[in-house]
């Protein structure tokens, strides 16, 4: 048995459950943590059941109630050691981080995973993926340090809340929560994208996201034969994600934007060019042309996800990708549903 359920999904905010038989995971924790237990029992989802948090990357939106809700469950918290970074830098106090500052961090970390690709496999995709990456975000700091935007998929200040930290933590934590070091968590555990690990019965195998965040990740779950996959904020589908992809049953998927919206929509121009570049987020027409022309067609689900709601609609993200699955006629089976930021999606069991 294998179960997804979406807790949230969009810029406001990530979450969702990963469940086997055996082990439970979250990955993500973009809300509060009040907010994150409040939806999981919505959902039917027992917290106290959770094994493990696991971070694709350090934007706010998928971090905002992460140490919290760690320190709440007493769980550890799995990051690959550049995000684990970088979100340690963004909430330590003494530096409050403007946007270009924290992108030059970003870029740097960038810079040192290109590196460390190309020293094992000098002509590899992913190592031109990654310095691309580099040479682009390096791009949008010069940019973003002459007109600071207020993008809201961006999180440069400082996002903890000791109010917050009040009201979850149990009473026994109280007094140890007036002045709470805001990175600290219960445990942390490093994995590198590419390379499969395990928590309890779940095989997890991270994979490289083109994205402007220190080392963005999406994921294969694994449990008895049955495949999951999460894979949002993504600035364009590199082969490395094309082939992460294959034969997944449940496969939550960014639809962003549709690209006219955006173009015409309430942006500032500096944040409609970080969100349509390669390390934004993937549109409604590239989610359709990756089902048309490189999905291979065996989900049972396709959930559409981190839809945006300044900048897409609901049914545009979901008429684009069933004509995408309709042009496949052997693609008929696969059923389309839409992420929600404000409610949780019935869980999905396979
Ligand atoms: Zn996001
Ligand atoms: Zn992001």
């Amino acid at each position: 048995m294998m179960r997804m359920t979406v807790l949230a999904s969009g810029s406001k905010g990530n979450s969702t459950v990963i469940s086997s038989s055996r082990t439970r995971v979250l990955v993500d924790a973009g809300l509060s943590c009040r907010e994150l237990l409040k939806r999981m029992s919505i959902a039917g989802e027992d917290p106290a059941q959770l094994n493990a948090i696991l971070v694709t990357h350090e934007h706010q939106d998928h971090i905002a109630g992460l140490s919290v809700l760690a320190r709440r469950l007493n769980i550890p918290v799995f990051f690959t050691e550049p995000t684990h970074r970088a979100w340690v830098r963004m909430l330590t106090p003494r530096t409050t981080m403007t946007y270009a500052k924290w992108l030059d961090h970003v870029q740097r970390e960038k810079e040192t995973r290109a590196a460390a690709v190309a020293a094992i496999a000098p002509n590899s995709e992913l190592a031109g993926q990654l310095a691309e990456e580099s040479r682009i975000i390096a791009g949008i700091a010069a940019g973003a340090a002459l007109n600071r935007s207020d993008d809201p998929n961006t999180p440069p200040e400082l996002p903890f809340d000791p109010e917050e930290e009040d009201l979850c933590a149990p009473e026994s934590q109280q007094a140890a929560a007036q002045k709470p070091d805001p990175t600290y968590l219960p445990a942390v555990e490093y994995f590198h994208a590419g390379t499969r690990f395990s928590i309890g019965d779940i095989d997890i195998t991270p994979f490289t996201i083109p994205h402007d965040a220190a080392d963005p990740c999406g994921f294969v779950f694994e449990s008895e034969g049955i495949r999951m996959a999460l894979a949002t904020d993504l600035g364009y589908m590199p082969p490395n994600v094309k082939s992460a992809l294959k034969r997944i049953d449940v496969l939550l998927l960014e639809s962003n934007h549709d690209l006219e919206m955006l173009r015409d929509g309430p942006y500032p121009w500096s944040v409609k060019q970080r969100v349509l570049s390669r390390v934004g987020h993937l549109s409604n027409h590239a989610t359709a042309e990756f089902l048309q022309k490189d999905y291979d067609g065996g989900a049972a689900w396709i959930i559409l996800g981190h839809l945006s709601e300044s900048n897409n609609a609901p049914e545009l993200a979901r008429h684009s990708a069933e004509q995408a699955l309709g042009n496949q006629p052997t693609l008929l089976g696969n059923r389309v549903l839409l992420a929600h930021q404000a409610t949780p999606l019935d869980p999905l069991t396979l």
